[in-house]
């Protein structure tokens, strides 16, 4: 029997948390996921495999509109991309919803405000057990609470940076992250604060992750199943269009037909958009539910840069993602305009710096520079050009994308050097490529958003408050497709909260 009351396609960020939410419906729920489970193996932890043998990652074959053939740094597993992520989990500040004015254009306004959002954050950090603290954020937006989870804690040599941080006026805060970690109980402390986190799977399942906290628990209530390695193909209507009654799917050879009163496309925002746009059919000739045209543009993946800052101080941290600083998120006295958000990365090795490293560095020298290193991380708001976008051409994937609002962002790394100069001893700079794979930039697209905005207007956005698409009344797309701007802090936790909102209206909906 393959009908449904809902079919959920994709298990990530988006995907993932609604099925957590739509647990206790008690309506019958198929997933179709197309990766299986992230296998719990040794190179889980082995950067070599992870960064230089792109383990988790697809070995699609994407391209860019010069014909450019990519490999996208996204990966197909039950949890998505949360597999993978460094767990840092941040709301966006109250303007992001406004529309901010940069230097370069000025984002759009959401069609639902901070507010309205602020209960589903909560939720959601409990859901993915955020620790943090409140009030250390200068730009923290409104809470109505404190974190569920105390704040992870620096060590030495970060928190000797954070006191020369602040000694010299500047608001490092501690970063928000998703980790199940006691640090008041550390032999039972499901998280053993290792370096292996940001950018790797975890061995032990002790990240917050899709997968771990929304997906499994979910499944013994048998109204859900379950499909792994089942990749949705097409969406098809009936005759007027208006109603999506199969969803046809593969596994290998093997084709599937399913049909369901509502169906949700959570892919991811690049695969979303693609799975649209190859259900075009005669009433929806450019693409399923995109009479706007905007299906697959304004495609967004924040200005993001890695970089490494060499000091003449032995940096034996293990766990070093616990540090963060929004002094520059709006701008500054000279600049007033947005710059970003710095956070700290993972401590990177002497195997995750080589390939930055000039060839003829001996392996000793890679040692001295990881073992001296911190890694920071920079994120600035790119903005939604229509430009910028995703298409499928006989089947292939093609990724359009033209840098847009980089001199806030070129600023803020200058600044923060600046600032490491002055606090920190630093002697050098190296930019870190691998982890963001910079060398060709598309394939970066940890941040991906924005393909399916939603929108009051059904001539410029693809879904509506509740992410129903305008022209296809039981479709609903719930991952990071919808924001209309990116902001410039990191996007899961919005995608989360979000499919905590719509889970709660699909409740409403099929009472
Ligand atoms: C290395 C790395 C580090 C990151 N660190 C952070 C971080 O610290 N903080 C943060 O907030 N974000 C981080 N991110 C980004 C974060 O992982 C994504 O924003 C988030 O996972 C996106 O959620 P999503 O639901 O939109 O898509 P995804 O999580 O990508 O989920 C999409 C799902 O759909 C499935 N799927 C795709 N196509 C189909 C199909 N046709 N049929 C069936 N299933 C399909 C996929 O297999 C996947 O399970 C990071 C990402 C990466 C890669
Ligand atoms: S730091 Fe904790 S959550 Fe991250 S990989 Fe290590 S054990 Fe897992």
């Amino acid at each position: 029997m393959n009908q449904y009351d809902i079919i959920i396609i994709g298990t990530g960020a988006g995907g993932g948390t609604l099925v957590h939410a739509l647990k206790d419906s008690g309506k019958k729920i198929l997933v179709l996921e197309r990766g299986t489970y992230l296998p719990r193996e040794k190179e889980n932890w082995d950067s070599i495999a992870v960064f230089h043998h792109d383990r988790y990652h697809t070995k699609e074959v994407w391209k860019t509109n010069d014909e450019k053939d990519f490999h996208p740094q996204t990966g197909y597993w039950v949890g998505g991309n949360t597999k993978v992520y460094g767990a840092a989990l941040f709301r966006l500040r109250e303007k992001n919803f406004e529309g901010v004015t940069h230097i370069d254009g000025t984002t759009p306004e959401w069609p639902l405000k901070y507010k309205d959002l602020e209960p589903y954050y909560t939720e959601a950090e409990k859901l993915f057990n955020v620790h943090g603290k409140m009030g250390e954020d200068p730009t923290e937006p409104f809470r109505s609470g404190e974190y569920p989870n105390p704040p992870v804690s620096h060590e030495p040599r970060i928190q000797e940076l954070h006191d020369e941080l602040k000694a010299k006026g500047y608001n490092p805060f501690r970063l928000p992250i998703g980790v199940r970690l006691k640090e008041n109980d550390m032999l039972n402390s499901p998280c053993i604060r290792c370096d292996t986190c940001d950018g790797f799977p975890c061995m032990i399942h002790a990240k917050a992750d899709a997968d771990t906290n929304c997906v499994r628990p979910s499944l013994s209530d048998t109204n859900i199943t379950l499909m792994t390695e089942v990749k949705a193909t097409k969406l098809i209507t009936d005759a007027s269009g208006k109603t999506v009654t199969r969803v046809e799917a593969e596994r290998g050879d093997e084709k599937f037909s399913f049909s369901a009163d509502i169906v949700v496309v959570a892919a991811g925002a690049i695969n979303s958009a693609i799975l649209l746009l190859a259900s075009a059919n005669d009433m929806h000739t450019n693409g399923l539910a995109n009479s706007s045209g905007m299906v697959g543009r304004n495609l967004m993946k924040h200005n993001n840069a890695a970089m490494l800052a060499i000091s003449t101080k032995a940096n034996p941290t293990k766990f070093q993602k616990t540090l963060a600083v929004n002094d520059f998120y709006w701008g500054d006295d000279e600049f007033k305009f947005p710059m970003g958000h710095v956070q700290l990365m993972g401590k990177s090795n002497k195997d995750q710096i080589s390939p930055d490293a000039p060839f003829f560095t001996p392996g000793l020298v890679l040692e001295e520079m990881a073992n001296h290193s911190v890694d920071w991380w920079f994120t600035g708001e790119d903005l939604p050009l229509a430009d910028n976008r995703v298409t499928l051409k006989n089947g292939q994937i093609y990724i359009q994308y033209t840098d847009t609002n980089t001199k806030g962002f070129e600023r803020l790394k200058n600044k923060w050097s600046d600032v490491l100069k002055d606090v920190d001893d630093v002697t050098h700079f190296i930019p870190h490529s691998l982890y963001l794979k910079k060398n060709i930039p598309l394939e970066g697209l940890a941040h991906q958003c924005g393909t399916c905005r939603f929108g009051n207007d059904p001539k410029n956005a693809v879904l509506d408050i509740n992410c129903i698409t305008h022209d296809v009344d039981n479709l609903y797309v719930v991952d990071g497709s919808f924001f209309p701007s990116s902001g410039a802090v990191n996007p899961s936790l919005t995608i989360i909260a979000n499919a905590l909102r719509v889970g709660e209206h699909l409740l409403e909906r099929m009472k």
